[in-house]
């Protein structure tokens, strides 16, 4: 069958064919969506709100809909098709490895998105592991943490420039006691105001005081390249719906051993290898030390094998097409606001501050939900407002309490004047 055949090729082809590396189009789904305006007439929508969830690409779609209709349960079959999907599934884990440049004994766990990664991570440290986190990270990053009771969590406040968050986490690493496994979580590119992070620097600063580093790169990955071995960090996370490729999986690459040391995230079929009756009635389970460890259960092969085309389809347009195109959309979007007195973009670093195609602002004298409000109903635009998971962030940047829990009265702080609104693009947005 050519169509079997097809989605066999695409998942075996983990090296980039080098005719495709020039910057080719990113073609995505969804461009077509008329909308009605309530002041009449319609317009076509404009998805603005790619943080949240990026759209598919075309090629994503594509291969998914060649593969789809075949799919068959994951290392469990000798029918054809179980084998097929068993290859496309672990040609994924490899495109994936590429992609994010891991090294030889890194291991890419596939989870259901970036909260579940770091959950995982968050479940595998050793006892008593000190945790060093921004105040400024997305809850997906400043939470896990929290959910075990031998760990410390060591909350930094929010840095002025780059170069002081390596100073503030310096500090806090040489100051830490006692002395044992210690792991910083630091975020690649902010989803509130899309600004970079020096995430080299602060993995230098991490290891240099004997701690590990987990790269948050929900919002790296769809706008840069994330070379895992080139910024020195352990592990990376991220989600395939943010990476164009809306199918429900995420990522969690790096160091094998601590993964490997503790026990399985979730206890079940695929993680262990063996298991029989003790002599004393119970049950004695040996447990992979793959990958699969930590991917009990059938697993969600479409959504991963929709990131493994995201990555390549990425990979073969190359990302500086990509990253030109934002900074001249982030550039046009700033200059318009900037003819807005009323107009405040938020910044932790400054309006030199390299960032993705990601930012939040406030317009004075306006309830964000409301302004939102009307960017959809009077002109078809789809932007996001509240406080975007990153409440004490946007507080920082709001200058309102970062204590207060007030401002959260209703759902991510929608409908209180205390939230912002951000716009969010990437490949397939026009002018
Ligand atoms: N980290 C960052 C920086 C994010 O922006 C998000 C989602 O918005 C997450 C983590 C969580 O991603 P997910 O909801 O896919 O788990």
């Amino acid at each position: 069958d050519t169509t079997l055949a097809t989605a066999a090729d695409t998942a075996a082809t983990a090296d980039v064919d080098p005719a495709c590396t020039a910057a080719a189009p990113l073609p995505v789904l969804g461009r077509d969506v008329r909308v009605p305006l309530v002041t009449g007439g319609e317009v076509t929508y404009a998805a603005l709100d790619y943080a949240a969830s990026a759209p598919a690409l075309q090629r994503v779609w594509d291969d998914v809909a060649a593969y789809a209709p075949y799919y068959g349960s994951v290392h469990r079959g000798a029918g054809y098709l179980s084998q097929l999907s068993t290859d496309l599934f672990e040609n994924s884990r490899k495109t994936v490895a590429e992609f994010l440049g891991c090294r030889e004994a890194d291991q890419v766990v596939f989870t259901r998105s970036t909260t579940d990664s770091l959950n995982l991570l968050a479940g595998v440290l050793p006892a008593d592991t000190r945790v060093f986190v921004f105040e400024t990270e997305h809850h997906a990053s400043l939470l896990p943490w929290e959910q075990r009771s031998d760990l410390t969590v060591t909350y930094l406040d929010a840095p002025g420039t780059p170069q002081q968050a390596v100073d503030t986490l310096e500090k806090a690493l040489a100051t830490r006691e006692p002395y044992g496994p210690a792991l910083v979580c630091v975020t690649g590119a902010s989803n509130v105001t899309g600004e970079l992070w020096p995430v080299r620097e602060l993995a230098a600063a991490a290891h240099a005081h004997g701690a590990r580093i987990v790269l948050d790169a929900a919002q790296l990955a769809p706008h840069h390249p994330v070379d895992i071995a080139d910024l020195d960090v352990d592990w990376v996370a991220f989600s395939g719906h943010k990476l164009y490729a809306p199918f429900g999986a995420g990522v969690l690459a790096g160091r094998a051993d601590w993964l490997q040391a503790a026990e399985p995230y979730l206890a079940g079929g695929g993680a262990s290898r063996t298991v029989a009756r003790r002599e004393d009635g119970g049950v004695a389970v040996e447990w992979h030390t793959t990958a699969a460890r930590h991917e009990a259960g059938s697993p969600n092969v479409i959504g991963v094998y929709a990131i493994a085309s995201a990555c390549k389809a990425l990979t073969e347009a190359g990302f500086d097409t990509l990253v030109a195109r934002e900074r001249e959309l982030i550039a046009k979007v700033r200059a318009g606001l900037a003819e807005v007195p009323e107009v405040k973009v938020l910044s932790l670093f400054g309006d030199d501050a390299d960032r993705v195609g990601v930012l939040s602002f406030v317009v004075e004298g306006w309830n964000s939900s409301h302004f939102a409000a009307a960017l959809s109903a009077e002109y078809g635009i789809g932007v996001r407002d509240g406080l975007f998971c990153a409440h004490p962030l946007v507080r920082t940047l709001l200058g309102s309490d970062p204590q207060d829990p007030g401002a959260c009265g209703a759902p991510e702080g929608r409908g209180t004047s205390l939230n912002a609104i951000r716009v969010s693009f990437g490949a397939g947005t026009p002018d």
